[in-house]
């Protein structure tokens, strides 16, 4: 589990928290923070859309069912949008 201590969350702390907030894991306190980083952070609410998406063309699987290559592409995702 992550500890976030710093006020603010960092984009790698936002991409590793897209699945515990879809799911409704984060704590209120932790989804606040995430939902915060979003709205100043264009990049990862791309990325948590696209996550979404993906999740939905899987088909309205929950997160939890992600496949491990599904997961394997969200990474890649993530590494594609890192290095732009
Ligand atoms: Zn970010």
């Amino acid at each position: 589990m992550l500890s976030l201590r710093r006020r603010d969350i960092v984009c790698q702390q936002a991409v590793e928290l897209v699945t515990d907030y879809l799911e409704g894991a984060l704590s209120r306190r932790d989804r606040r923070r995430f939902e915060a980083h979003l709205k100043a952070c264009p990049n990862c609410a791309a990325y948590l859309e696209q996550i979404r998406m993906t999740i939905q063309l899987a088909g309205a699987i929950e997160p939890d069912d992600l496949s491990p290559e599904a997961r394997q592409d969200l990474t890649d995702l993530y590494r594609r949008w890192r290095s732009e």
